[in-house]
């Protein structure tokens, strides 16, 4: 290998991406600096205004994005959306599934015995976590697949190696996340293409909007008993920023990694490393 191969593994220009969830504060993050790689990024979520603030943010810094509306469950609108993404950009060669979080109705607590946690909150969670990672593989993956080439990236959790604490479907979900990640690398390397490649990311704990108030203080910002619990468990004693996941990201996506498939990379401070003792 020349080493102006290995400078140019990320180099992302002529690449057209799809990342869904893409308007959420670690997505958005991720897929501004795919942009800075070069590559043309569209930016997939339910909220259009978010997405189009990522777009905006992106294209006024010289990079190439658009803003596209869909819901990860619905596949007629995401067969809409390949569409009009492929007549923007061309044909999509990598798709991250970043879409998911948990939701407060499937959360266990003092006032929400697990025995109470209503179906409907359930099964939102799973099918945001797990069918809204498998669609949007079905919809992109499927021409990955003709044009025996491809990149695919889940985003995971911690959770998924241990469930944590009072979110059973999330931590489940996210375990089915994983396990997809697994099934779909053999699947499109064995019937497709060994150059269709399939990993993720399991973030450990990063401050959002989605888990602020379990793990600070609504009213102080203090670190709430649970927050004080993750930060005694992970070695590095911090909270993930949003750009602490982009050399992985980056990687995964990269010629670098291309002999990686099948794999859940912890991004975690060490939290999956960790036995308490
Ligand atoms: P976020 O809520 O900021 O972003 C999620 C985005 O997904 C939002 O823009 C939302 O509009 C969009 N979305 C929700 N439902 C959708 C649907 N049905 N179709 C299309 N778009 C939809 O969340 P985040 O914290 O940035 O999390 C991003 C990903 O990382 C999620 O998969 C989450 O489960 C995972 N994760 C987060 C953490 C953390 O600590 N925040 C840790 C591990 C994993």
């Amino acid at each position: 290998m020349t080493s102006e191969m290995i400078s140019k593994f990320y180099d992302f220009s002529g690449r057209s991406m799809v990342i869904t969830g893409g308007g959420g504060v670690l997505c958005s993050e991720m897929a501004v600096a795919i942009a800075a790689c070069g590559a043309r990024i569209a930016i997939l979520d339910r909220d259009l205004s978010l997405a189009q603030k990522v777009s905006d943010r992106i294209t006024k810094s010289g990079g190439t994005a658009i803003a596209v509306q869909a819901d990860v469950l619905n596949l007629d609108r995401l067969a809409e959306a390949k569409e009009q993404v492929t007549k923007t950009f061309g044909d999509v060669d990598t798709l991250i599934n970043g879409a998911g979080g948990n939701n407060p109705k499937a959360t266990t607590g003092a006032a929400q015995p697990f025995f109470n946690l209503p179906p409907e909150a359930l099964r939102f969670v799973f099918d945001l976590n797990i069918v809204g990672a498998i669609l949007p593989s079905q919809v992109f993956g499927r021409s990955m697949a003709e044009r025996k080439r491809g990149n695919i990236l889940n985003v995971s959790s911690m959770n998924a190696f241990r469930p944590l604490t009072r979110i059973p479907a999330y931590s489940a979900a996210k375990a089915g996340v994983s396990n997809f990640t697994q099934w779909l690398a053999v699947h499109m390397a064995q019937e497709y293409s060994p150059e269709i490649r399939v990993n993720a990311i399991a973030p450990g704990f990063f401050l959002t909007e989605q888990n602020r108030f379990l793990l600070t203080d609504q009213a102080t910002g203090a670190l709430t008993e649970r927050g004080k619990k993750i930060m005694d468990h992970t070695p590095m004693a911090r909270f993930g920023t949003p750009h602490d996941l982009l050399g992985t990201v980056l990687w995964l996506l990269s010629p670098a990694s291309a002999f990686v498939t099948g794999t859940i990379v912890p991004v975690d401070g060490g939290f999956s490393a960790y036995s308490g003792v």
